[in-house]
């Protein structure tokens, strides 16, 4: 299945894209995919509801705005420099263990959505990303029985201010939960639709230019690793997003550090979770 949610930024519906390409809108399923949804088995009830009623099911209006994949999670957990090469272009060695750090929910905006491009900044900053979506709480979790607990993969985008999250003192957090960094989708899709997901090319482009090129192979630490690992620090709750960290090519790592300003077009895809695109405009 691929999980889709449109409409105006708190009015988004519940959908499916479906094998045939449309985009419904399967409100009347009767539930929006958040935390509860995803604690209640949501995925099986939906997966037995769509059977029968998805391709009855009315057509969105093609214009209407592309929301997250999923509701707000309670949390949006990344990774840190998980690919041995973008660590190097960071000028730092590959950790002993993962890098865990949060970016603020309030981050969380559709795939498609402006890039706000912060007050007083002026290293706003690209980082293409595969992401996965806990279908399951999870504590002390084996490395494993991992993969029982995941719900699907999406595309995102950690936005990053490298002034806030390098030059101002410690913790990371300030510069990645600016408002509209954590572009999300456009689907959320099951692991079983999706294939092998250590082997997916991703790609980044700025203005039409490639910056960022590679594949899921590169990164260090595996998914089931990652959601064992994180599970011995927190409970990941049902509907949370675990980003697994950027490849090369991002702004900060240039021989001359290059990054946004408005009017700037970024577009970014990974094979089998679709693409998504961010015009940047300056904050209000
Ligand atoms: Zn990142």
């Amino acid at each position: 299945m691929k999980l889709i949610r449109k409409g105006e930024v708190g009015e988004e519906r519940p959908g499916l894209l479906l094998p045939d390409g449309r985009e419904v809108d399967v409100s009347d399923f009767g539930e929006d995919y958040d935390e509860v949804f995803f604690e209640t088995d949501g995925m099986a009830r939906l997966e037995e509801w769509a059977a029968t009623h998805a391709s009855n099911s009315p057509d969105f209006p093609e214009e209407l705005r592309q929301g997250s994949p999923i509701a707000r999670p309670s949390k949006i957990v990344c990774i840190g420099l998980n690919y041995k090469d973008h660590a190097e272009e960071s000028g730092v060695e590959i950790p002993e263990e993962p890098v865990i750090f949060f970016k603020a929910t309030s981050a969380f905006c559709g795939p498609n959505d402006d890039l706000i491009i912060p007050r007083n900044s002026e290293k706003t900053d690209w980082e293409v990303e595969l992401a996965f979506v806990m279908g399951k709480r999870a504590s002390y979790v084996e490395e494993e029985n991992a993969l029982a607990s995941l719900a699907g993969y999406v595309l995102h985008n950690d936005y990053s201010e490298r002034e806030f999250q390098i030059e101002r003192c410690g913790q990371w957090v300030k510069g990645k939960s600016c408002d509209s960094f954590a572009p999300v989708g456009p689907w959320l899709v099951t692991p079983d639709e999706l294939g092998n997901v250590d082997d997916l090319g991703m790609w980044l482009k700025v203005n039409g230019e490639t910056v960022q090129q590679s594949n899921t192979s590169n990164l260090v630490y595996k998914i089931p690793f990652l959601i064992s690992y994180v599970s011995q620090f927190m409970t990941l709750l049902p509907g949370d997003v675990v980003s697994t960290g950027t490849p090369p090519g991002v702004g900060l790592g240039m021989d001359s550090p290059r990054y946004l300003k408005p009017g700037d077009v970024v577009e970014l895809g990974i094979d089998g979770l679709g693409s998504s695109s961010q015009t940047a405009i300056a904050a209000k």
